[in-house]
């Protein structure tokens, strides 16, 4: 539920009893897609707002930190990403961290929703300056049926940058949906999915999502907690499974060493990422 009143939107939480507000200077775009309302806002002091169903997806002061945790902690620990395939993330952002990676050779964006991407292109111009490279490529449809139909052992990094787990992305949480990139991903293979707040959802959506990763067959399942002011509880997670190789060891000189600028990650970010909460691993231990 959203409400715009005296300058300030508000995203309010309905079950979890809070809100959340920006001040804005006024609405940019508001239109309905085949699939989702999408809103942009210009805010006082987070720069560009975009919302989808009424649910604050990102703004131009933070979506760094998010943009970069589900990007960099997956492919330092890959051996050697070269395919690697964004399921959703219509804003571009995380497919402007991939292709950061010089190593990178082909990526992919399969968003459901190309309007998504049109409108990010004008109000999130910077998060969209890595689209006309040459290893950049798009579909639009949905990833689900992209992922089943996709060759076998053709990918190394999945990253499902999707909304909640409703509507068109409820399939992107599933079983059905892990077991078929579990197919897709070569040897050394990595899913790496958004996986909602800790405070709210470690005994719910990050649970299953731990089964379930396991039950296709990853060996090797971790959450990674990380700051996101926007978000509910302003705390977020990533959630990486790996086909075999364990999540614990990345590639650590690489990513000190590497030749992009990051304004979040870093390897010691990394290391804290990996260290989950005690209420976590006391709620995940015996999945
Ligand atoms: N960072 C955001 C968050 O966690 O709230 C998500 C960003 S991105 C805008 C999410 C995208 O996932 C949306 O553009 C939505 O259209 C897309 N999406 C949802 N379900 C999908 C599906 N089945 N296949 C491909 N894209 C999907």
């Amino acid at each position: 539920m959203t409400a715009l009143n005296d300058g300030w939107f508000t995203e309010v939480f309905q079950n979890q009893g809070t809100a959340f507000s920006l001040q804005v200077k006024g609405k940019l775009h508001e239109e309905q897609t085949p699939y989702q309302t999408l809103e942009i806002y210009e805010t006082e002091t987070f720069g560009n707002l975009m919302v989808l169903d009424g649910c604050v997806m990102l703004t131009s002061r933070d979506n760094f930190l998010y943009h970069e945790m589900m990007t960099h902690p997956a492919l330092f620990t890959h051996k050697d990403p070269k395919k690697v395939v964004i399921i959703g993330g219509g804003d571009c952002g995380t497919l402007k961290e991939v292709l950061k990676h010089p190593g990178v050779e082909e990526a992919w964006q399969v968003e459901i929703d190309e309007r998504v991407t049109r409108v990010s292109e004008k109000y999130f111009p910077e998060l969209c300056e890595a689209n006309s490279d040459p290893r950049a490529n798009f579909f639009f449809g949905d990833g689900i049926q992209w992922i089943r139909d996709v060759e076998p052992n053709s990918i190394d990094v999945i990253i499902v940058d999707s909304t909640d787990p409703v509507g068109p992305a409820e399939g992107l949480f599933a079983l059905d949906f892990y077991r078929d990139a579990m197919l897709a991903l070569r040897e050394g293979g990595i899913i790496v999915q958004q996986s909602e707040s800790p405070l709210l959802h470690t005994d719910t959506i990050i649970r299953s999502i731990h089964e379930d990763m396991r039950k296709a067959g990853f060996c090797h399942v971790q959450t990674l907690p990380f700051p996101q002011p926007v978000y509910p509880t302003g705390w977020w997670s990533c959630t990486m499974g790996s086909k075999d190789n364990p999540l614990k060891y990345f590639r650590e000189e690489d990513a000190s060493n590497r030749p992009f600028v990051t304004r979040y990650y870093n390897p010691g970010v990394h290391h804290g990422a990996l260290a989950m909460p005690q209420f976590m691993v006391d709620a995940l231990e015996d999945e």
